[in-house]
């Protein structure tokens, strides 16, 4: 699937005041009416429970300044960060991504040791600027 080039987003959510994001490109567009979008969330992952927990989410979309976020999110930087969040639609999204879209869970299904979730898109928050991509598990510029 590394030879699957895509965009890089982090997902954000919040349960009893406390934020939490992680990293995925694992995103998809899949209905235009109603609006429905799809991530897919490790078993594993802590943003499982959360998501299960507050019935919606924030997909960031993220931009080519934004590779430190993007590692910071999967946890490939060790050290702490204190990231300024904004709030949208009651949804805490990450200042300056491409798109932010605040989505409420629409439907949900576990598949293998992934959940998949579909999203309804409540709103969303559009800026101008270039894509961070990934290919083969490394950062790329669109040139
Ligand atoms: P943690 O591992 O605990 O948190 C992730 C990181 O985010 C930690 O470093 C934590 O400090 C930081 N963090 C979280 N909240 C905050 C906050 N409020 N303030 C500051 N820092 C915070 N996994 C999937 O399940 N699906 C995917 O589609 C997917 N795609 C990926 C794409 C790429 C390009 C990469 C690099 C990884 C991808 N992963 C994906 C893996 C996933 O990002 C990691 O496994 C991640 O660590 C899982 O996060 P977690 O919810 O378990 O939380």
């Amino acid at each position: 699937m590394g030879r699957f080039a895509t965009g890089v987003t982090i997902i954000t959510t919040e349960v009893n005041g406390e934020v939490h994001g992680m990293t995925a490109n694992a995103f998809m567009s899949v209905s235009l009416e109603p609006k429905l979008v799809q991530i897919s969330v490790a078993d594993k992952a802590k943003m499982l429970k959360l998501i299960n927990e507050s019935g919606k989410y924030a997909v960031n979309i993220l931009s080519e300044d934004q590779q430190e976020m993007s590692m910071l999110f999967a946890g490939q930087i060790k050290e702490e960060r204190d990231v300024q969040f904004e709030t949208f639609e009651g949804l805490p999204i990450i200042k300056d991504s491409l798109v932010s879209l605040a989505c409420k869970v629409y439907d949900h299904h576990v598949a293998g040791d992934h959940t998949l979730f579909i999203g309804e898109v409540m709103n969303l928050k559009i800026q101008d600027g270039n894509p961070l991509t990934i290919f083969e598990g490394k950062y790329k510029e669109l040139v």
